[in-house]
């Protein structure tokens, strides 16, 4: 389980808030120290999120300023996981 329980990504170029991401309970027989690596398309400006490193299940949610479209999934050679939000532009 990852020390942070809930934590929000912002956009390393215009800084809008993209995603809300929550820790979640391991799945039995997974491994809860899996690294993962987060990044979160920004919809305002075309540029991403900083690289977050971290470990562990998350969910992810909207902010005003984006909507969480997709996630893209993919796990590299060492089984480690990176995630790719996708997100559509909230009301604000
Ligand atoms: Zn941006």
């Amino acid at each position: 389980m990852s020390d942070e329980e809930a934590f929000t990504i912002e956009c390393s170029n215009c800084a809008k808030p993209l995603s809300e991401v929550w820790a979640l309970p391991p799945k039995d027989g997974s491994n809860p120290n899996k690294n993962v690596t987060i990044v979160v398309k920004c919809p305002w400006c075309g540029d991403k999120s900083w690289a977050k490193k971290t470990t562990g299940r998350f969910a992810f949610g909207d902010t005003v300023h984006s909507r969480i479209e997709n996630v893209e999934s993919k796990l590299d050679e060492d089984g480690n996981e990176h995630l790719m939000v996708m997100t559509g532009k909230g009301t604000e």
